[in-house]
C-alpha cells in the first residue's frame, strides 16, 4: 500500500515508519519537524510541511494516490494544553479537519487516528472500555475526542470512509535496534524522566502525589511497549485494507504499574539509585487508568509480545544513553 503518515519524524510516528517500510509498504511522512527529526525517518520520503498549510496538503494527497492516511502529528502536553487551549484545538483538532478535508477531496478512504486515554479523563473505575465516557478534563484530552467525534460523524456521512482511531495509553520503551527513540529535550514522562535522572541530566526525580487511592499511595498507568503499539497499527490497516468497518481500540496490556514501582524498575534497570522527591499532586491524573484491551485482542487478534515493564525499560534505556550521547554538550 501506499501510505501517508503525519507525524512521521516524531517518537510513535518513526517506529510506524520503520515497521512500515519493513512491511514493504511505500511511506510518505509529512511533518513540520517541530518536534520530530529528519534522522528519525527511516523509510520513505519525508515532506518537511505543517497541517495548516491547506494547499500544501492538498498537493500531497491529490498527487500521491494514497491508499491510507494514518495520522499521529500533534501536540501532547497535557499541562501546555491547559496554560495555551488554543495551541492545542488548533494543532490537534483544527489541523486534523484540514487532514480529512484533504483525504475527502483526494479520494482516501482509509484512516488511522492516534488518539488517548486521556479522552476518558477521571473514570470512575480505574479500568475502561471503548464505551466508557468521553469526559475528558484537559484541553490535550478533549481535542482529540473532538477529532473522534468529527470521524465518526464524517465516516456516517460517506459510507465508503471508514477510520479506525487507536487510543493510546502510556506508551514507552523504544526500537530493538536502537535506532530511533524518544528524542524530546521536555520530555516530561514518567520513563524518560526517570532515566534522564539515572544519568544525572537531572538532580531529582519528582513523584506527584503519595496519598492516592492506591497500594502504595501512587498512581497506576498501563504501560505499552512502543513496538506492541505499533502492531496494533499494522492490524488496523489490514483491517480497513479487508474493508472493516470504523472502529475505537483502546491499546494498553490491561494491567498497571505504579510510579513507585516503575521508578523501582527503572533503578533496577539502570543500576543507579537516583535521587527521588515525593511533592504535591499534579493536576489532572487521574488515580489508576487501565486499559481493557479486549475488543483489540479478539476482533484484530492482537497480541502483545513485550508485556514486560523491564523490558519496556531495558530498551528506553538503550535508547536514552545513545540520545543523550548524540546531544554532547547540549544534553539536558
Ligand atoms: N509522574 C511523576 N513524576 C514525573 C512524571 C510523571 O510522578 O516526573 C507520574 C504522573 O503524575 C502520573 C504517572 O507518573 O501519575 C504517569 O505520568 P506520565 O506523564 O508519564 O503519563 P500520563 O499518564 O500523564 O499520560
Amino acid at each position: 500500500m501506499k501510505i501517508l503518515v503525519t507525524g512521521g519524524a516524531g517518537y510513535i510516528g518513526s517506529h510506524m515508519v520503520a515497521r512500515l517500510g519493513e512491511l514493504g509498504h511505500e511511506v510518505v511522512v509529512y511533518d513540520n519537524l517541530s518536534s520530530g527529526h529528519e534522522w528519525a525517518v527511516l523509510s520513505g520520503r519525508l515532506v518537511v510541511g505543517d497541517l495548516a498549510d491547506r494547499p500544501l496538503l492538498k498537493t500531497v494527497l491529490s498527487a500521491g494516490n494514497f491508499d491510507a492516511v494514518m495520522h499521529f502529528a500533534a501536540f501532547i502536553v497535557v499541562d501546555e494544553s491547559v496554560r495555551e487551549p488554543l495551541k492545542y484545538y488548533r494543532n490537534n483538532f483544527a489541523n486534523a479537519l484540514n487532514l480529512v478535508e484533504a483525504c475527502h477531496e483526494a479520494g482516501v478512504k482509509k484512516f488511522i487516528f492516534s488518539s488517548t486515554a486521556a479522552v476518558y479523563g477521571m473514570p470512575e473505575s480505574g479500568q475502561v472500555t471503548e464505551n466508557s465516557p468521553f469526559a475528558a478534563i484537559n484541553p490535550y484530552g478533549e481535542s482529540k475526542a473532538m477529532v473522534e467525534k468529527m470521524l465518526k460523524d464524517f465516516s456516517s456521512a460517506v459510507s465508503d470512509f471508514n477510520y479506525v482511531s487507536l487510543r493510546y495509553f502510556n506508551v514507552a520503551g523504544a526500537d530493538e535496534q536502537v535506532r530511533i527513540g524518544q528524542a524530546r529535550r521536555d520530555a516530561t514522562h514518567l520513563i524518560t524522566v526517570s532515566l534522564r535522572t539515572a544519568l544525572g541530566k537531572r538532580q531529582e526525580l519528582n513523584i506527584f502525589g503519595t496519598d492516592y487511592d492506591t497500594d502504595d499511595g501512587t498512581c497506576i498507568r498501563d504501560y505499552i511497549h512502543i513496538q506492541d503499539l505499533i502492531e496494533a497499527h499494522v492490524r488496523a490497516l489490514d483491517h480497513l485494507a479487508d474493508g472493516g468497518d470504523s472502529r475505537v481500540f483502546n491499546c494498553g496490556y490491561g494491567h498497571g504499574y505504579s510510579v513507585k514501582e516503575v521508578v523501582a524498575k527503572v533503578k533496577k534497570v539502570t543500576g543507579v539509585d537516583f535521587p527521588v522527591v515525593e511533592t504535591d499532586r499534579r493536576a489532572g491524573d487521574p488515580p489508576v487508568l487501565i486499559a481493557d484491551s479486549s475488543r483489540l485482542r479478539s476482533e484484530l487478534g492482537w497480541e502483545p509480545k513485550h508485556d514486560d515493564l523491564g523490558f519496556i525499560i531495558k530498551t528506553a534505556w538503550k535508547w536514552e544513553k545513545k540520545y543523550q550521547k548524540s546531544l554532547g554538550d547540549n544534553a539536558e
